[in-house]
């Protein structure tokens, strides 16, 4: 078997990039489809759930599927500074692939609201960062004018090219399953990525390689649910900060491809997204909280009694990997036990 060559090389035939840009990778892609039996038995019995786990990408999200391409094309167009607003994932991913690239990389974040994980990534991958007295919206804002002035490759997911390397995650579910899930859950914050996994899920049926469509279920935190809501939301609140976005670039397209799914996008609180991510980790699958609400998502609406239960496949992305965020499990942590090196008052302990 060949070794895998990353999503650019592997799925190019599918992709809008230039077909001579050499591509920039990390061999990000080809995650596992881990089947989770038990905890569907527990949370939406009847069904075959199966976990994408994105979080096992070189930066540790999904993010990486986007930059490959977006800085793949970047540096085939002669861009030798890149630039993006981010939560924190985007800014690891914009900066390891920049890097990869020799090219230089500027991040904007909301000061005070980032997991330490990611920002240590960025800084660690060469990025410049710079933390904003504002919002991951007013973030965006800014780095969508600065971009339009100066000679500034924009790698949010307004980069067209972010999402066909995102789509392509949509093609290893259909490849690994031979056809689309029946459902697939997912986070939704900036909502490129749902609007991707549409675009990768239409193609790959238009090509004949899958025989169907799946329905998409897209779930924000309900303390920042615009798209659910029906408006921008200026403040938004979640331990999710991944998805703490008030006013999502790419909010109408996937209102759209939603719809168009015959699926929909719903809210979960703070309580069910913790709930679900403490579940996933009892499952040996350690994520950040914000990749739990997809699935906190299918299981709210199979409580609803709104998902008919007759052996249907769902697939829940996972967008990150639990070790960008460890303060979000130490500070819901007891105090760790402490005894002396000693044997005996182990066993005292452990008795
Ligand atoms: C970026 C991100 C999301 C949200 O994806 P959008 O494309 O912004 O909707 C969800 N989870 C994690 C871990 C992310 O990094």
């Amino acid at each position: 078997m060949s070794p895998w060559p990353g999503i650019v090389a592997y799925y190019r035939e599918y992709l809008k990039i230039d077909r001579h840009a050499p591509a920039i990778t990390l061999l990000e892609g080809n995650t596992p489809l881990i089947p989770a039996p038990r905890l569907a038995a527990e949370i939406a019995p009847g069904f075959e759930l199966y976990l994408k786990y994105e979080g096992l990408n070189p930066t540790g999200s999904f993010k990486d599927r986007g930059m490959t391409a977006a800085i793949t094309q970047a540096a085939h167009a002669g861009a030798t500074v890149t630039m993006c607003a981010s939560t924190g994932n985007t800014a690891a991913a914009a900066a390891a692939y920049s890097s990869r690239a020799g090219m230089r990389c500027i991040v904007l974040v909301p000061q005070g609201k980032v997991a330490a994980g990611k920002i240590a990534g960025a800084l660690a991958y060469g990025a410049e960062v710079i933390a904003i007295r504002g919002s991951f919206d007013d973030a965006l804002t800014m780095v969508r004018e600065i971009s339009s002035l100066r000679p500034i490759a924009l790698v949010n997911s307004v980069n067209p090219y972010r999402l066909e390397g995102q789509k392509t995650a949509a093609f290893e579910i259909c490849d690994a399953l031979g056809r689309a899930p029946h459902w697939l859950c997912l986070p939704v914050g900036n909502a490129g990525n749902i609007t991707a996994y549409w675009m990768g899920f239409k193609q790959y049926h238009a090509a004949g390689r899958s025989a169907t469509l799946p329905h998409l279920l897209g779930a924000q935190a309900a303390g920042a649910a615009p798209l659910v809501l029906g408006h921008a939301v200026d403040n938004p609140e979640t331990v999710a900060t991944a998805i703490r976005i008030g006013r999502p670039a790419r909010g109408e397209q996937a209102l759209e491809a939603a719809e168009e799914s015959g699926g929909r996008i719903i809210a979960v609180s703070d309580d069910e997204i913790l709930a679900m991510w403490r579940r996933l980790a009892r499952e040996g699958v350690f994520v950040e909280p914000a990749s739990a609400a997809g699935l906190a998502g299918f299981a709210h609406e199979v409580r609803q009694g709104r998902m008919a239960p007759t052996g249907q496949t769902v697939v829940a992305i996972l967008t990150g990997h639990g070790l960008k965020d460890p303060d979000a499990v130490t500070s819901r942590a007891g105090e760790m036990k402490v005894i002396p090196a000693d044997v005996r008052a182990l066993d005292e302990l452990i008795r």
